[in-house]
Order: structure tokens, then C-alpha cells, then sequence
């Protein structure tokens, strides 16, 4: 089985003010550290505010914008989860499952942050977008739980 380049993972908030210690979180009286909720396994992946660039989608024209949104809509949808999340830089919330073009990956309204915040995305993903490489979809692709492997997206955003 094919793994997706997964994309669109981020942090749960740009920074921590302590390192995480749940044996330290609970306090005398029960009083529990709202970081004790936290999940050390995503800081790992960007801020989603770090990647906020105006210039670089004003040097690519508004349409295609609008193609890769287009694109993002349409992906197939995969991997499904039991949460819904939300977006990190507003109150927004957004989706439980993930679509894919059967080369990529990236979580249901992943679009939000480009519409609604401009944050960019890695260029290699621009270019399969633009030059319609991927989707090939409907014949050799069905839903279910499909192993993701987020490396570049990690890679490109630090
Ligand atoms: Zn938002």
C-alpha cells in the first residue's frame, strides 16, 4: 500500500512555556496544569503563524490560489478520526478526517489557513497541484485508513 506524504500537521501552540512533565501537572488539591492535556507527540510540526506569507502567494496569481483551495476541497477523503480540530490561529473549527490526490495528504478544510490566513505551502506540493500530477483518483483509490508519512512537511516547514 501506497504511504501519503502527510501535510498541514501543526503544533498545538507555538510555544510552551515549560517542558512537559505530567508527573509535576497535578497539584496538591487537584489543581491540574492545563498543560497536562497537551499532546508532546505534535511538537514536531510548525506553527502554523510561521508560515503566514503574503508575498509569496502574491507572487503567484490570485488564480492560482483559487486552483490549489479548489484542489484542497477536492480531495478525496480518507482517514477518518473521532475529534474534530480547530484551527490554531483562530476559533474556527474545522474537520475529522483527511482528504488525499493518492501522492498527498492533508487534513479536511486544510484550505482555511490558506484562505483565511495566507500561510504558504511547500512548493514541490504547488507544482503537482498545478501540473494536475496526482489525481488519478477514483479507480485506484478508496477510503479507509491509509498510512501517512510526514516527514517533508516537517522537513520543509523548519
Ligand atoms: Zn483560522
Amino acid at each position: 500500500m501506497t504511504t501519503l506524504k502527510l501535510i498541514g500537521y501543526w503544533r498545538e501552540k507555538e510555544a510552551f512555556t515549560k517542558p512537559y512533565n505530567p508527573s509535576t501537572m497535578i497539584q496538591k488539591g487537584g489543581i491540574v496544569d492545563p498543560d497536562y492535556w497537551r499532546d508532546p507527540s505534535t511538537d514536531i510540526y510548525p506553527w502554523p503563524g510561521h508560515l503566514i506569507d503574503n508575498t509569496w502567494w502574491n507572487i503567484h496569481p490570485n488564480e492560482t490560489k483559487e486552483k490549489v483551495i479548489a484542489y484542497l476541497e477536492n480531495g478525496i477523503p480518507c482517514n477518518y478520526y473521532r475529534g474534530f480540530s480547530g484551527c490554531r490561529l483562530c476559533e474556527e473549527t474545522l474537520s475529522s478526517f483527511e482528504r488525499s490526490d493518492g501522492v498527498w495528504c492533508w487534513p479536511n478544510k486544510f484550505e482555511h489557513y490558506i484562505r483565511v490566513h495566507g500561510i504558504r505551502i511547500p512548493e514541490k506540493f504547488l507544482e503537482d497541484i498545478l501540473l494536475g500530477r496526482n489525481i488519478d483518483l477514483k479507480e485506484n483509490f478508496s477510503c479507509g485508513s491509509i498510512p501517512v508519512d510526514p516527514s517533508d512537511w516537517i522537513t520543509w516547514s523548519h
